[in-house]
C-alpha cells in the first residue's frame, strides 16, 4: 500500500520526500485514473486552493476522494489542503469554489496580510510534542473549530492545527522543515 500525495498544483514534491525519508511509498495522483491506484492515505499540499478545489472538479476526482475521506481514509491537509478539507469559510472567501468539505471547520484564508505573507513559528502540537518547526506561507487562520474536530495547536492564540477523526489539518507547512514528527503521526493513523 501507499499513501497518495494530489499531485495538481503546489509543494507535493516536499511531501513525497519526506514519506521516502520515513520508508513510505508514495504515488501521485494527477488525474482520475490515478484513483484505481492502490493507496490508503491521502495528502492535500499547499499551493493555491481555489486552482486546486477547480481542477478536482473538474478532472472528477472530488467526489471520489471526498468518499473516502469520509469512509475513514487518513488525510494530511497542509494550507491550501487544509481549505480544501474546511466544511466553511469565512464570508469574504466562499465564493463558491469547490471544496472536500469534510472537516468541521471555518477557516479563512491568506489571514495574516501582506506584510506577514510568511514567517516561522514553532510550538506544541497535542500528541506529537513541544518545540514543533512551523512555515507559514500566505496562511489560512482556523477561526472556529466545530464540535467534530479538535485543535491540536495554536500560534498567537490562532487555532494552527486540527484533527478530525483520521483527518489532520495544518495551517503552516511541515513538508519544508526537517522535523518528522507530524508525518509520523499521519501514518500512524
Ligand atoms: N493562500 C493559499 C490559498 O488560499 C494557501 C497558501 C499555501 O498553501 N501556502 O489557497
Amino acid at each position: 500500500m501507499a499513501t497518495a500525495v494530489l499531485a495538481l498544483q503546489g509543494a507535493f514534491a516536499e511531501h513525497e520526500a519526506r514519506l521516502a525519508e520515513l520508508g513510505e511509498n508514495t504515488i501521485e495522483l494527477r488525474s482520475a485514473d490515478d484513483l484505481a491506484r492502490p493507496f490508503n492515505r491521502l495528502v492535500l499540499p499547499g499551493g493555491e486552493s481555489t486552482v486546486q478545489g477547480r481542477l478536482l472538479k473538474e478532472l472528477g476526482m472530488l467526489g471520489p476522494l471526498r468518499e473516502r475521506i469520509e469512509d475513514g481514509m487518513p488525510v494530511l491537509a497542509t494550507c491550501a489542503g487544509l481549505i480544501l478539507l474546511a466544511q466553511r469559510l469565512a464570508a469574504h472567501d466562499d465564493k463558491g469554489t469547490p471544496r472536500l468539505a469534510t472537516m468541521d471547520v471555518t477557516v479563512e484564508r491568506n489571514a495574516y496580510g501582506r506584510q506577514l505573507g510568511s514567517f516561522h513559528a514553532t510550538a506544541e502540537v497535542a500528541g506529537i510534542g513541544p518545540d514543533v518547526p512551523m512555515t507559514f506561507i500566505r496562511a489560512p487562520r482556523v477561526v472556529d473549530v466545530g464540535k467534530s474536530a479538535l485543535a491540536l495547536a495554536r500560534v498567537d492564540g490562532n487555532v494552527v492545527a486540527v484533527r478530525q477523526g483520521a483527518q489532520l489539518g495544518v495551517a503552516f507547512h511541515p513538508e519544508l522543515d526537517p522535523d518528522l514528527r507530524l508525518h509520523r503521526l499521519f501514518l500512524s493513523l
